[in-house]
């Protein structure tokens, strides 16, 4: 095999880069609406996962994944495997309680 064959550009197919939509009907959004953090999903988070990692973390940090109705118990478990997770709060809370 020569070392041109398979050369192919790939730079679309790393995984690098975000999945930007080309155009946006609204070049600019201030406060964009909390997002699910599943991957590749875009619907608005009901849900805040704060957790910990203990190995990772100070014991009162408290990092937060956002979630959909869809996504909360896949994201949540997922922590909770790990034993990171510490509670699970609706997004109206993270926004209105934030430190
Ligand atoms: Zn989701």
């Amino acid at each position: 095999m020569r070392p041109g064959d398979d050369a192919a550009p790939a730079a679309e197919d790393t995984g690098a880069v975000p999945d930007l939509p080309h155009e946006s009907p609204e070049p600019v959004t201030p406060a964009p609406a909390l997002v699910c953090s599943a991957r590749g999903c875009r619907a608005a988070a009901a849900w805040g996962l704060r957790w910990n990692n203990p190995s990772l973390h100070q014991p009162e940090r408290r990092k937060t994944w956002l979630a959909c109705d869809e996504h909360r118990e896949r994201l949540s478990s997922h922590l909770a495997v790990r034993r990171f997770l510490r509670e699970v709060v609706p997004v109206d809370e993270l926004t209105s309680g934030r430190e």
